[in-house]
């Protein structure tokens, strides 16, 4: 165990300039202004030259410092979502986007690094563009300013750019004072950290075990909980199924209020 957790410090300390320099290859992608975009699946389901690049600088990275990661890769597996928040990226949302390295042991997402690339970028010319949050379960997470939504407040966070009648209807329910609609799984925990928002509902398939395992552990680090919409913990062992069919639904505080709100019919609809 002992060798195991300077393994993951050393691998937390790699992952943390691996995801500054990926933000380095997000900024540079738009300067140069040829985005590559390519459709997916569909026309929201994008994927660009930050994309394709960040992949590789990530991957071979990883490979380079840690050889011998698949090795011990039953235990240690590493979710990678190069860019989160394509379909922002390609329309100017900038602040929406983020690179996320989630970093599971034995199943059970332990570790993460998020970086926001165009963190302060309205801020004007002379500001510092970008940032790195990063967080280990039972350490805490770093890097940001922890804040809370004012008390009774239910802000809800949610998909800006994939909805559909359950995302809505889930919503609806939880009977919120607001709507934010935003790009990306990290900006959203983001939101949830920083008081911005209150709940992160999102009643459908779409988001993968790559958008929720760096930004679950974060939340996780300073006592909130993220879940699919039924209440289950998500499981990061390198077999599971990549898509989170249940959706997500995490909060920073009172997340029995937001489950207990949950409709039936989307219950019943979201198989996990
Ligand atoms: P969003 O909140 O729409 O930005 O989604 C969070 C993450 O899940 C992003 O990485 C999206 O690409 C992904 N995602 C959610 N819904 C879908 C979908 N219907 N198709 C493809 N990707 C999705
Ligand atoms: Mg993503
Ligand atoms: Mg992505």
């Amino acid at each position: 165990m002992a060798s195991s957790n300077a393994v993951l410090m050393r691998l937390v300390a790699s992952a943390y300039s691996i995801a500054q320099k990926a933000g380095m290859i997000v900024r540079r992608v738009i300067a140069e202004g040829d985005l590559g975009i390519v459709e997916k699946t569909c026309a929201t389901d994008l994927q660009t030259k930050a994309d394709r690049l960040v992949q590789m600088s990530i991957c071979s990275s990883l490979a380079r410092k840690f050889p011998k990661l698949t090795i011990i890769g039953e235990e240690l597996v590493v979710w990678v979502d190069p860019l989160d928040g394509t379909k922002e990226y390609t329309e100017g949302l900038l602040d929406n986007v983020t690179v996320l390295i989630g970093i599971a042991y034995e199943g059970k997402a332990i570790a993460g690094i998020i970086n926001q690339p165009y963190y302060n970028y309205e801020a004007g010319p002379d500001a510092v563009l970008g940032r790195t949050i990063w967080g280990v379960l039972g350490l805490g997470a770093f890097g940001f300013q922890l804040k809370e939504v004012p008390a009774g407040k239910h802000i809800i966070t949610t998909t800006r750019s994939h909805s559909n009648k359950l995302v809505t209807d889930c919503v609806t329910a939880m009977n919120p004072d607001d709507v934010l609609r935003v790009g990306g799984a990290g900006n959203k925990i983001i939101q949830l950290i920083e008081g911005k928002a209150s709940a992160y509902v999102f009643a459908s398939p779409g988001c993968k075990k790559w958008d929720t395992c760096a930004p679950e552990v974060i939340l996780h680090a300073v006592g909130g909980k993220l879940t699919d919409i039924h209440g289950n913990v998500l499981q990061y062992h390198k077999d599971v199924k990549h898509m989170n069919s249940a959706g997500v639904l995490a909060t920073l505080r009172n997340y029995d209020y937001y489950a207990s709100r949950v409709p039936e019919s989307v219950k019943n609809a979201l198989v996990p």
